[in-house]
């Protein structure tokens, strides 16, 4: 039989609670010794996935390999992983020595044995001679030590952390960054590590998962997901971006904010929709605005320790963000250059919205769990499935919920330059995107309208 080289496998894997999907056919791959991130913002299903991996939970569909063996069914104490939780989970009535050797007691390991291990594992997490103090006596710090200590003593192929540092002090939490690393390079197991923290993920990590909504956005090293974000929720999500609504003119020249810019892209077709991204840091501000390639006023300037933060208006209504060691002025005339390495052209998930709907009568369409009015739709049928499309910036939201033909709340706010798209999640779990220069919030609860001659209808193929 032919051994895989990775450690763990996951191959579609979906779970749901109820008839919430909570993970959407994740497939993934884990190489032994690897340190890998799943990062995400909150309620993307990070956890849910460690916690399939630990056996916590079981998988409604899909298959689990560790070590090359299946383990989808197999309970937790008979996988070769161990848990370090965010909130450490120490028995507070024992002390340092016996919280770790808690488990090797119960596997009936001999005491000479635990002894030494204990005291090795102790001596790892950097708390020799601490086998004796109370755990209450500790700080964050130190318990989430013998967190780990107790995790690593078992030996594990395969040791996962869920957010292990984020009830712990910035100053304490890049310090743990460093003895993490340190730990792994010299223990040669496998990490998977869960953080919505992408600064975190960017330093720790050999390799980069980041989820969505329960699926898997793009696996990649941090050099990847940093400089070849596969979309722009990623782009968003890893670092600060410039987002731009773009349009691929052909291989190598791309148009956005009115002009044609030299790229390093192919393959995109010709006269595509495209979202491009440029990281504040890849603009060039400079005083010549006549060798610019595009020019604005500044409109904030911020000292951010190490560089500028400016936002500049473009004449034409775009905000650009620029990460400088020089400064400018508020209100001053400035020229902007990009290289064309630096402009990073991404596919569009989308174009519009296609949604799934039912004719009514010949003026009314349901879909998203409410009736609105359409213009007459040729050749469909009352009771007929249709297609409906409607363009992004045809989405109307209103703040009172009731005042829509159905409710939703806002889920995700991309700022692209000149407006925000948004993508709002209706009541019955449907997301509707929509273009809008007025400023809402994550969670905010809207109104949906759509006006009847913005609804374009079509027989389902
Ligand atoms: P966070 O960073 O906030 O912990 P996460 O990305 O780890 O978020 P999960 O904890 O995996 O997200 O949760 C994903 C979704 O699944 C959430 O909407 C959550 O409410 C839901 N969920 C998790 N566990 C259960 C459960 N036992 N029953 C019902 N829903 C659950």
């Amino acid at each position: 039989m032919v051994k895989s080289n990775y450690i763990i496998e996951l191959t579609n894997v979906s779970k749901s609670f109820g008839d919430k999907v909570v993970l959407d056919d994740v497939s993934l791959s884990v190489k032994q010794g690897e340190f890998l991130t799943i990062l995400g913002p909150s309620g993307c299903g990070k956890t849910t996935l460690l916690r399939l991996l630990a056996g916590f939970n079981t998988a409604s569909e899909g298959e689990i390999r560790i070590g090359g063996e299946v383990v989808t069914d197999t309970p937790p104490h008979k996988r070769p992983v161990n848990t370090v939780f965010q909130r450490y989970a120490l028995f507070p009535n024992y002390n340092v020595f016996d919280n770790i050797a808690f488990g090797l007691k119960l596997k009936g390991v001999e005491r000479k044995q635990i002894e030494t291990r204990v005291k090795r594992a102790l001596k790892m997490v950097g708390m020799t001679d601490y086998e004796h103090r109370d755990v209450d006596s500790l700080s964050g710090g130190q318990q989430q030590r013998v967190a780990i200590a107790r995790a690593i003593v078992n030996r594990p192929q395969v040791l996962l952390l869920d957010e292990p540092l984020a009830a712990l002090d910035l100053k304490m939490r890049k310090d743990m960054q460093m003895e993490l690393k340190e730990m792994h390079r010299s223990l040669g197991i496998t990490f998977v590590y869960v953080t919505h923290d992408q600064e975190e993920a960017l330093t720790l990590s050999d390799t980069i998962v980041v989820m969505s909504e329960g699926r898997i956005q793009q696996i990649g090293t941090p050099m990847d997901i940093y400089n070849e974000p596969c979309n722009s929720f990623v782009a968003d999500f890893i670092g600060e971006s410039n987002i731009l609504n773009a349009v691929m003119v052909r291989d190598r020249l791309v148009r956005f904010m009115g002009k044609e810019f030299e790229c390093v892209d192919t393959g995109f077709g010709e006269d595509v929709p495209v979202d491009v991204v440029i990281r504040p840091e890849d603009v060039y501000i400079i005083a010549q605005r006549s060798s610019a390639m595009f020019t604005g006023t500044v409109r904030s300037c911020t000292f951010k320790g190490v560089h500028y933060e400016m936002f500049v208006d473009t004449p034409d209504g775009y905000e650009i963000m620029i990460q400088d060691y020089n400064r400018f002025e508020v209100g001053t005339e400035v020229g902007m250059i990009v290289k064309p390495s630096d402009i990073h052209v991404m596919r569009k998930e989308r174009v519009c919205n296609t949604l799934e709907g039912v004719m009514k009568d010949a003026t009314h369409v349901e879909m998203l769990g409410g009736v609105f009015e359409c213009t007459p739709a040729e050749g469909v049928e009352a009771g007929e499935k249709v297609r409906v499309e409607v363009d992004f910036g045809d989405v109307e939201l209103t703040d009172d919920s009731s005042d829509g033909t159905v409710g939703g709340t806002i889920r995700f706010i991309l700022y692209k330059g000149d407006r925000f798209h948004l993508t709002v999640r209706t009541e019955e779990g449907i997301n509707i995107y929509a273009d809008t220069h007025d400023v809402w919030e994550d969670l905010d609860e809207v109104g949906i309208k759509i006006r009847p001659q913005s609804l374009r209808i079509s027989r389902m193929q």
